[in-house]
């Protein structure tokens, strides 16, 4: 079979291979429950505490304040609605970008319907949050706030110690508290919560050559959950459920490599993305969407005015390429995302972006090969196209 040209790390990526193998005693080996008494359990239960020893520490927080989730989805449902439940006689205001990932924005609509208010914070045309309405929106009734550090579509990095501390300024005793979803972020920028100064944090372990299905909850000392999902009484009764361990392990494993290597690697796919941006934007009618220096190393996102960009991700996959479009949100909406959307993007434009996302295996003939080919399909589509 031909070599494919993975360029998809934002949806997800491979397990790296030594986390692969550090997981796989635990299936069979060291299989205890972590809540039994036993020596198995006690063997169990001492892995567990250390992968969040580990995790703790890449974030630079206390072991206690780490829970462990299923995903990054359920780690950003605890954050929006078991705060804004635990939370609710103190007020029933919760601000988010408009820019969100729809594991926040649906659970922020769920949350509309149970009769909190939502406030979606618009963005400049870059994707950065506007800092004066997120203060226009503040009320004493303010209870939550949820920003991402970086967006999984077009890559635009938020100021999030900025908007940190314009929250504090405005607190009202406690509230409002500040969670961010660090999941595309992870991979390449500093995680250290006491600089970011956020309140709560998501991270997931499908993005950082962890496992799928695994991820974990920051959760501030003194901040109170109501929990999702109830049973058992683990992670000190906020997430019911016998823990992941196999799954657990691999991503503090995960976690720990990709903090060792992340400022290098940061440099690494920075050159990368730099060096295709250029070569993308002598294409004809070309234009890179999000912001051309507050982006993630490894995301480049372009649109190709007047073609269909799912036509020419299935052309580059038979080529051996695999990218994103992410301009349609779902199967049998062709509407532009709602990213898209909140950037202002004309249909015209919005219906032919393309994502590209970079990773450790990504080298520079890869982008050659893609390059070699690109600029001949976008032509060809271009040429069938009703719009033009
Ligand atoms: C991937 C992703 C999620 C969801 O994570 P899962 O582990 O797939 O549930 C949430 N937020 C962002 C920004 C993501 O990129």
């Amino acid at each position: 079979m031909k070599k494919r040209i993975y360029l998809d790390y934002a949806a997800t990526t491979p397990v790296d291979p030594y986390v692969a193998q550090k997981m796989q005693p635990y299936f069979t080996e060291i299989f205890g429950n972590p809540s039994s008494l036993h020596t198995e359990g006690r063997n169990a239960h001492t892995t567990l505490e250390n992968a969040r020893n580990d995790v703790a520490r890449v974030l630079n927080v206390q072991p206690q304040e780490i829970l462990f989730t299923g995903s990054g989805t359920e780690s950003d449902n605890i954050a929006l609605q078991g705060v804004a439940h635990a939370y609710r006689s103190h007020g029933r205001h919760i601000v988010v970008s408009s820019i969100e990932h729809k594991a926040v924005l649906e659970s922020a609509s769920k949350l509309e319907k149970e009769g909190f208010l939502v406030t979606y914070l618009p963005t400049s045309s870059t994707g950065i949050v506007k800092l004066s309405s997120l203060k226009d929106a503040l009320t004493p009734q303010t209870i939550l706030v949820s920003i991402m550090m970086a967006n999984n579509e077009i890559g635009t990095i938020q100021p999030i110690r900025k908007i940190s501390s314009l929250i504090k300024k405005h607190h009202q005793t406690i509230t409002p508290f500040f969670h961010t979803d660090a999941c595309q972020a992870a991979g390449t920028m500093n995680l250290d919560v006491q600089k970011l100064g956020v309140d709560l944090l998501t991270i997931n372990g499908s993005k950082i050559y962890g496992p799928k299905g695994v991820g974990c909850l920051y959760i501030k000392n003194g901040v109170r959950i109501d929990p999702l999902i109830v049973g058992g009484g683990q992670e000190k009764k906020r997430r019911g459920g016998t823990e992941n361990i196999p799954y657990i392990i691999g991503f503090a494993e995960a976690l720990t490599r990709i903090d060792k290597k992340r400022s290098k690697e940061s440099e690494r796919l920075t050159a990368l993305r730099e060096y295709f941006i250029k070569k993308l934007i002598k294409i004809p009618k070309t234009r890179l969407n999000g912001h051309r220096i507050h982006r993630l190393p490894n995301n480049i996102h372009v649109s190709f005015y007047g073609i269909e960009g799912e036509s020419l991700l299935l052309l580059l996959d038979h080529h051996g390429v695999a990218v994103s479009t992410a301009s349609a949100c779902s199967t049998n909406d062709l509407s532009p995302s709602h990213v898209l959307k909140a950037i202002n993007a004309s249909d015209e434009w919005a219906h032919g972006s393309i994502r590209f996302t970079l990773g450790k295996y990504t080298t520079m003939k890869d982008i050659d090969y893609v390059m070699n080919i690109l600029p001949k399909l976008v032509e060809r589509l271009r040429n069938i196209s009703p719009l033009q």
